[in-house]
């Protein structure tokens, strides 16, 4: 059999040592990999490169689809973009998959039964990074999501279920609150979700399923969310089975996918031979999977369990009456190494079967694409940055200056001051900033307006002297609104 080329990226802090671990545990195993090692994180940041990643290595991701990478440092400060958002954004990684599983009673947890996969949408949501400074006080970020986003994720995670002989689907939203964009996310949750007959299927806000998900972890299974949610609560997932350390985590693609583990560089623990490799050395097993090579994946999988039964541990999960060794990175790698063939005696040995269907499903993102919907341009929401040194009862005062600029067809409908509305009849308890939402609409019920209106009523607001600071155009999609009614309508 053939090697497979691989790009491997050692990272920073505690990331060289780690890295040396899981690869030492691959080879022993047999990995068929050849390996290109590229150069990222800090260093590369510090060259000037604000990526953190060189152009040359965006070549070997590309040329080889598979990255196991460490951890690394984002340095402090201004202008250093997220690498991993980068790649994952960049090179369409749309699915996070991170494995949660407690290893009672040979890792002290919690939640003694807790087998759980958090699959997180990868690319959109608040990380699209798209942020802004409006106003002297107020900050913006845009959180978008979209259909064969949300597609994407969804069917994702019922294929993952089916293929990996999984039980339920469950999705957290907050849809209660985020009408349009939760709200799309559980449609598209609940369209899908009956496709997939032989799998169980429930949904929670994310606050309550978030406690609930951190108070009874066995009542769930996989658990699919937008990617501020997962990102959240993977962390919080792997540290209640026993620990950030020991959790891995695969970053699927269509064409690339990237393995890595959860946590980050740890750099007070570097350079100590202290760290436990174990979320790195899960990530690579998933990438195993993922290269066909159920094999390797399940002796080393099943060799790193026994080790864990046989009560090495390095410091992070070591606990006196639990533990029996306490040894370093290079150690427990080695002891790993020296149980390849044997198989954990209480913890549930671990089967890649079939391995070749489940690799082919997961790179595949499926999605509808549908007929556009009739869209019609029914009116504008116009922010503007306004302020009279009040920061209660001035609504009234900023509705009638925008009523004066009302003609040309559209009228002020309201105004709202973050979210609630502050004109016609608003509340003098309102708290308020200088950053206001005008609704304009047609003058005519419910007629549509044309992007001309638009613009002079923005020469208009221009000429009264008002500082506009952004619009969002209001559409009916099939005649029903694209847009959030705001509070007190
Ligand atoms: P961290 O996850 O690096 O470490 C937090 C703490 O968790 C550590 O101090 C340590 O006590 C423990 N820990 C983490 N991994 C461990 C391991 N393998 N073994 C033993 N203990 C472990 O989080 P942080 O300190 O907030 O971030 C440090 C740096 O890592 C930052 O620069 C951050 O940007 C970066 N980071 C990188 C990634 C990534 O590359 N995937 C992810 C998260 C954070």
């Amino acid at each position: 059999m053939t090697n497979v080329p691989i790009t491997v990226a050692h990272g920073d802090g505690i990331g060289p040592e780690i890295m040396e671990a899981t690869l030492h545990i691959l080879k022993a195993a047999g990995a068929r990999i050849d390996i290109e090692t590229i150069e990222i994180g800090e260093k590369v940041y510090l060259s000037g490169n604000s990526a953190g990643i060189a152009p040359e290595s965006w070549e070997s991701l590309r040329r080889t689809k598979v990255f196991l990478k460490a951890p690394i440092t984002t340095p402090q400060g201004g202008g250093f973009k997220s690498l991993n958002v980068t790649v994952r954004k960049t090179l369409g990684l749309y699915a996070n998959i991170r494995p949660c599983v407690s290893y009672h009673p040979f890792v002290d947890t919690k939640h003694p039964v807790m087998d759980l996969v958090i699959v997180r949408e990868n690319e959109e949501d608040t990380y699209a990074g798209i942020e802004y400074r409006q106003t002297d006080m107020v900050e913006l970020c845009l959180k978008l999501i979209s259909r064969p986003g949300c597609e994407k994720i969804v069917r994702y995670a019922f294929e993952y279920a089916l293929k990996n002989k999984r039980k339920k689907v469950t999705a957290f939203m907050k849809d209660n609150i985020m009408k349009q964009t939760d709200g799309l996310f559980h449609r598209v949750f609940d369209e899908i979700a009956p496709e997939y007959p032989g799998i169980e299927a429930d949904h929670w806000i994310v606050d309550i399923g978030a406690a609930k998900m951190a108070d009874t972890p066995e009542n769930f299974d996989v658990l699919v969310m937008q990617n501020l949610y997962g990102d959240i609560l993977s962390d919080v997932a792997a540290q209640i089975a026993g620990s950030v350390g020991l959790a891995g985590s695969a970053n699927i693609g269509e064409n690339i996918s990237m393995f890595e583990a959860i946590h980050g560089s740890a750099p007070r623990r570097a350079g100590q031979n202290l760290a436990n490799p174990s979320g790195l050395f899960l990530g690579s097993i998933m990438m195993m999977v993922h290269l066909n090579q159920p094999d390797v994946a399940e002796l080393a999988h099943n060799a790193w369990l026994r080790t864990l039964e046989d009560g090495i541990h390095t410091y992070d999960i070591f606990k006196d009456g639990v533990s029996k060794e306490k040894v370093g990175t290079k150690e427990f790698a080695q002891a790993v190494v020296d149980r390849l063939g044997k198989k954990p005696e209480t913890l549930k040995a671990i089967e890649y079967k079939k391995v070749e269907e489940i690799a082919a499903a997961d790179r595949k993102p499926i999605y509808s694409i549908r007929e556009p919907e009739k869209k019609e341009l029914v009116g504008v929401d116009v922010f503007v940055n306004w302020w009279n040194g009040n920061f209660y009862g001035d609504g009234e005062v900023i509705g009638k200056k925008m009523e004066e600029v009302n003609g040309g067809g559209v009228k002020l409908v309201m105004v709202s001051n973050r979210g609630t509305k502050v004109y016609p009849k608003g509340m003098s308890d309102t708290f308020c900033v200088d950053h206001w939402r005008c609704r304009f609409m047609s003058d005519n019920d419910n007629e549509i307006i044309s992007h001309a209106q638009v613009i002079d009523l923005l020469s208009r607001i221009n000429a009264a002297g008002l500082d506009f600071i952004k619009t969002e155009h209001l559409y009916n999609f099939s005649g029903q609104p694209g847009y959030s009614l705001g509070q007190g309508q």
